[in-house]
């Protein structure tokens, strides 16, 4: 039997979620309101439109989680990836595309093909309960009525229109001869254990170079459309720099209630506490460090904190106009509104981060919606693979702790490697050499995508992943 899917918004995902209902046989109703309106970011009235950057980044499967993302798109019949490989410019080891071209592809196949109509209209308000299965795609950018009607059915917390993001770094980076596990006068809290937060210490000359370098640091300004979206309680960090040199200090850096083990006796003049951010303890972010710093200055001021001169970020900080759920605590499994079921998210409105990623969740929402269409169960996908990684973060990897900048602790997210679960054992050289340095991290990204490509195959073929051999 036939089902209709209604899909709302024609971008990178709501195209990729429609290709995958239509090949799978049913009929994909996609509601596009450009040009009857337009965004703030759109030049065209084209499907699958990129509003920045022509690139999809790194291509590289074997060392890089988005190169891995592509392979795992592609050996699932993906039209997003299929347009970007015919449509592809010369970009050295990433993937970039001439962008005219690329749109026009997505969008002559979605029209061209038998089972997809387009109706260039804005669903302004939730869908009507008569259209049955939806999924909502509408972005970054999703137009105030959608916005609102969402807003009233989840609740007002629900739905943010401002990232405000503190970067990300990989646990395995962080120097723990220097950081220690410790939360503020040791307290458990909800779920906690006492000691939940990694605590870097300063002292009076670090602080003060460091504040001097926040206020001196290149920043990135708002795109005038973006209005300044400031709040207290979650400023950005060089904003409260400038407010004066002992802000931080007392304010998301302050060091009390916080005794560093190796001197006890030595009061450190400030603590840049570091929270687990994702269930696997892979993921630490940088508690109260929303930033407009530009990328290549937080990497470069942060490294200067003591224990993360070797940080390796999964991800910088930013802030911008961005209207996401908090989808760990609304959406099921398989990106189902818990509160009204017929409704399914995808793409950036899920709280993924950049085009791969939203037409990997469409992609996925595509797949879940046939698979309720016939009401079948599609198994979950593994979380050592990228798609399963990303959809883990989506709808419930992260970690709800109580969270000092606001109550919202999910925050957007590029797909990364640490996502992934840990691997079992760690690769080794000949004759059982112990790696270091490049060459191990290289084996180590190898034996990820090793693993999450057969276990993708073996998620395909309707198996599930056999339990690795444990060391
Ligand atoms: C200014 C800006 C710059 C960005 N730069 C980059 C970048 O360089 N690289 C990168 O990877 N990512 C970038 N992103 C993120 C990018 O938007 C997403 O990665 C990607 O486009 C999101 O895909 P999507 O399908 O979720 O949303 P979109 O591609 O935005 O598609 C959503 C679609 O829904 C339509 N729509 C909205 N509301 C309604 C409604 N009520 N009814 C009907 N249709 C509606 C819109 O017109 C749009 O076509 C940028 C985002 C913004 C806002």
């Amino acid at each position: 039997m036939t089902h209709t899917i209604h899909i709302i918004g024609g971008g990178l995902a709501g195209s990729e979620a429609a290709w995958q209902v239509a090949q799978a046989g049913h009929r994909a109703v996609i509601h596009e309101m450009r040009p009857v309106r337009g965004t703030e970011a759109h030049r065209s009235d084209g499907l699958a439109e990129l509003v920045c950057s022509n690139s999809f980044r790194s291509d590289d499967p074997n060392g890089n989680a988005v190169g891995l993302l592509h392979q795992e798109m592609r050996s699932l019949g993906s039209l997003i990836m299929q347009a970007a490989d015919a449509h592809q410019v010369p970009a050295g080891g990433a993937l970039a595309v001439d962008r005219d071209g690329f749109s026009a592809a997505v969008t002559a196949a979605l029209a061209q093909h038998p089972n997809v109509t387009v109706v260039r209209e804005e669903v302004a308000g939730l869908p009507p309960e008569e259209w049955g299965p939806c999924i909502i795609a509408t972005g970054p950018l999703t137009a105030p009525a959608l916005a609102e009607g969402i807003r009233a059915l989840t609740g007002a917390e629900s739905l943010a229109f401002f990232d405000a993001i503190a970067p990300i770094v990989h646990r395995e980076s962080i120097d723990m001869d220097v950081a220690w596990f410790q939360s503020r006068y040791d307290k458990p809290g909800p779920g906690g254990t006492g000691a939940d937060y990694l605590n870097c210490p300063m002292d009076r000359e670090q602080y003060d170079a460091f504040v001097a370098a926040l206020v001196a640091g290149d920043k990135i300004g708002f795109k005038e459309w973006e209005g300044t979206p400031y709040f207290d309680g979650c400023l950005p960090i060089e904003v409260m720099a400038e407010r004066g040199p002992e802000t931080l200090r007392h304010g998301p850096m302050k060091p009390v209630g916080l005794t560093n083990p190796r001197a006890p006796d030595r009061k450190p003049c400030a603590i840049v506490q570091l929270r687990q951010d994702n269930a696997l303890g892979t993921l630490y972010n940088m508690v109260g460090f929303q930033t407009k710093l530009t990328y290549s200055e937080q990497v470069r001021i942060f490294r200067t904190i003591p224990g993360l001169e070797k940080a390796e970020f999964a991800r910088l900080g930013g802030l911008h106009r961005n209207t996401y759920l908090d989808s760990p605590r609304l959406l099921d499994a398989t990106l189902r509104l818990k509160a009204r079921p017929t409704l399914r998210f995808a793409g950036q409105i899920t709280g993924c981060e950049g085009y791969v990623e939203s037409a990997a969740v469409g992609l996925m929402a595509g797949r879940f919606a046939v698979a309720d269409a016939a009401a079948a169960t599609l198994q979950p996908l593994p979380q050592t693979t990228a798609l399963g990684a990303l959809i883990g973060h989506i709808t419930g990897g992260h970690m709800s702790a109580e969270e000092p900048a606001g109550p919202r602790s999910f925050q957007p997210m590029n797909v990364n490697f640490g996502l992934f679960p840990p691997l079992d054992r760690m690769p080794r050289g000949e004759a059982g050499r112990r790696l270091r340095g490049p060459e191990k991290a290289a084996l180590k990204k190898k034996a990820l995508t090793d693993r999450a490509r057969s276990d993708l195959a073996a998620w395909i073929e309707g198996r599930q992943p056999l339990p690795a051999a444990a060391e």
